[in-house]
């Protein structure tokens, strides 16, 4: 990288799926202090390719919560939700190269092929077990002619096919030093690129933000370490730069599990309310 003049620049992307809990200020805190360690500017984005899920009143209140921490952000904020047609070109480009194929299977049909007891992809889901990948030419040619709802899963074989590798990325630690890390995407199977719903999906629509938004480092929490062996492949087939990486470590709550809404964990907002202010939420996360 010695004599690159491309800008360092970090993000945090949270998705408005619910509040701000301690765990997304740790993320945001570490991402602002890294980025001033590095000497560069930190932009927000807003992950809201859900249209469930994603409330814009979410939105607001994220950004609201990241003011009240004090935590700036340089440039406008990009929301995906805003980008559908870039992330539908990248899937359509990815099918045309006989990289990606449709897949008509809900998440139920998903589960029942897969069987009892199957392979798993890092995040606990069954492996697809394949399902639309044989499906016969004719038939798949008359589902999409009759505009049967689908997604589309990435074609792992053909993809390392194209892209052997060895994939690898560059992960950083706390103090800046700089390791290869070996990335295996295969455990993640003909991963879903787009969803049934939107056109894009977590894994397809962050790798082609990061590379448009030219996010030089990539900090986030140690629950998506193994998302960015899929990244790496992603990265190669479409053809964009690699960022550097920082997993950084999870706050847990007292039951030593993730931080989630869904668990109940608290939110910034109840923190908010019960009157802690932003200094002590700092240095309860080790941010003096
Ligand atoms: N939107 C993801 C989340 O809120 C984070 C994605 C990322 O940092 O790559 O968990």
């Amino acid at each position: 990288m010695t004599g690159s003049s491309a800008p360092i620049r970090l993000r945090f992307a949270p998705s408005p799926n619910g509040r701000l809990h301690l765990g997304h200020a740790y993320s945001a805190l570490v991402n602002r202090d890294y980025a001033r360690r590095l000497g560069g500017e930190l932009i927000l984005r807003i992950e809201d390719i859900d249209p469930v899920r994603s409330r814009p009143e979410l939105i607001a209140a994220i950004e609201d919560d990241l003011a009240w921490l004090g935590i700036e952000f340089a440039g406008p904020v990009r929301r995906q939700s805003r980008h559908l047609p870039a992330y539908r070109d990248a899937v359509e480009m990815l099918g045309s190269r006989g990289l990606a194929y449709p897949c008509f299977c809900s998440r139920a049909a998903v589960i029942s092929a897969a069987g009892p007891d199957p392979a798993r992809d890092p995040d606990g889901a069954p492996l697809y077990p394949g399902t639309c990948h044989s499906l016969d030419p004719a038939d798949r040619a008359s589902r999409l002619a009759a505009g049967l709802l689908h997604g589309w899963r990435l074609d792992i074989g053909r993809a390392l096919a194209r892209v052997p590798g060895p994939h690898r990325f560059r992960s950083l630690d706390a103090a800046g030093a700089e390791t290869v890390h070996a990335a295996d995407p295969v455990r993640w199977g003909d991963a879903l690129i787009a969803r049934r719903d939107v056109p894009t999906s977590y894994h397809l629509s962050v790798v082609i933000d990061d590379a448009v938004q030219e996010v030089s480092h990539v900090v986030r929490g140690a629950d998506l370490l193994a998302s960015t062996d899929l990244h790496i492949l992603l990265q190669a087939l479409l053809g964009v730069a690699s960022p550097a990486y920082r997993h950084h470590s999870l706050i847990l709550g007292p039951d030593g599990t993730k931080l989630a809404k869904s668990r109940g964990s608290e939110s910034l907002g109840d923190l908010r309310a019960q009157g802690v202010t932003p200094a002590e939420i700092r240095r309860r996360l080790g941010f003096g």
